[in-house]
């Protein structure tokens, strides 16, 4: 529900109806309109009624949602969110943020070699797994906590912010303390109790699309995240599970401008698992940029044939620096068509 409130209503009006819907179990966030005040409600309002809200004489009308979702959505946040990590990198706001690095961290010596590269080709951030949601058992698991200490490693001889996946809600205090963007992986963009705890520790949270799951929960699970107030989402497209099979996945890049129209929130998009195949990867990457992506996520090694995870998908730090140059001068353009 919408509150669109009178333009002469006083700080004291507000407060007190923030209050009353407060008190009632429901999430208010001000909504600063070109014009007018409003304010959102989040959560359960099917027993409030719209007359009981327009007996405050100072409400203009009331605007019932029909969305699922409503943190994430545009009509409770028309501004669009810029992600400002502590040291001034940005995601959103007109620039192009790259993160870039290996499927799974696999040693000091990989893991710094790939960090320095991708930094010298412009990346903003370091990816590299950790903790690997692997489809079979039997495969590389990830480092786990020693792959999260060498990637800490990484960000304190680059100064590149580090993002890593977390699986399991008993990490929630290691990763609020050690990682600047939390990876909410596909599998999991539907695991609602980690999305929830994921959502008061105060770290931005990548969330990447589910493999079947359709653009409206995935605005849902952003929710989720949002919900404990404390975190900001950046959305991932990664593609998803259709019936085709000559790539590993169907990179959506239509989700970009859908998700752009229906939320406040940056997206990123992988076209590493998006395709599956490294040979995909920079065509797709471009389309990305000229769909007006706020990211990308690249998986780079500086070995793919022994990758210990994805290296048929990884790029060689060669080709990631030339796609480095393509992208940004693709960007510049796209963002002059935009009037950014
Ligand atoms: C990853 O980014 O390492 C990963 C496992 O991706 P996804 O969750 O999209 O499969
Ligand atoms: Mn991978």
């Amino acid at each position: 529900m919408i509150i669109i409130l009178k333009p002469g209503a006083t700080e004291e009006q507000i407060d007190s109806i923030k209050e009353e819907m407060t008190k009632k179990g429901l999430i208010v966030q001000e909504i600063q309109g070109e014009t007018t005040r409003m304010l959102g409600l989040a959560g359960d309002t099917t027993s409030l009624l719209d007359e009981a809200v327009m007996r405050y004489e100072f409400v203009e009308r009331v605007a019932r949602v029909s969305e699922r979702y409503k943190l994430a959505s545009r009509r409770f946040h028309p501004k669009n969110t810029v992600i400002e990590l502590p040291g001034g990198e940005r995601i959103g706001g007109g620039g192009l943020s790259v993160i870039a690095g290996p499927c799974s961290v696999e040693s000091e010596e990989q893991i710094l070699s790939i960090a320095r590269e991708v930094k010298l080709a412009g990346a903003g951030f370091l990816r590299g797994g950790a903790f690997k949601p692997r489809s079979s058992p039997y495969a590389f698991q990830g480092l786990g906590l020693d792959g999260l200490n060498l990637l800490k490693i990484a960000r304190e001889k680059t100064g590149l912010p580090i993002v890593t996946e977390i699986m399991s809600q008993e990490h929630c205090d290691v990763f609020a303390r050690d990682v600047d963007i939390i990876q909410i992986g596909a599998r999991n963009m539907q695991n609602f109790p980690l999305l929830r705890d994921v959502g008061s520790l105060g770290r931005p949270v990548l969330l990447k699309r589910g493999p079947s799951c359709t653009i409206d929960e995935m605005l849902q699970a952003a929710d989720y995240v949002l919900v404990g107030g404390k975190s900001q989402v950046i959305l991932c497209e990664r593609g998803i599970r259709t019936f085709e099979t000559a790539t590993r996945n169907t990179l959506d890049i239509s989700a970009v401008p859908v998700l752009q129209k229906r939320s406040h929130l940056p997206v990123v998009v992988d076209p590493s698992h998006g395709t599956g195949h490294w040979n995909f990867v920079y065509p797709m990457a471009l389309a990305a940029v000229a769909a007006g992506a706020d990211g990308i996520m690249i998986e780079v090694h500086n070995n793919p044939e022994a990758a210990l995870c994805d290296g048929q998908q990884s790029i060689t730090p060669l080709l990631f620096n030339r796609l480095m140059q393509k992208l940004n001068n693709l960007h510049k353009i796209i963002s002059e068509d935009r009037g950014e």
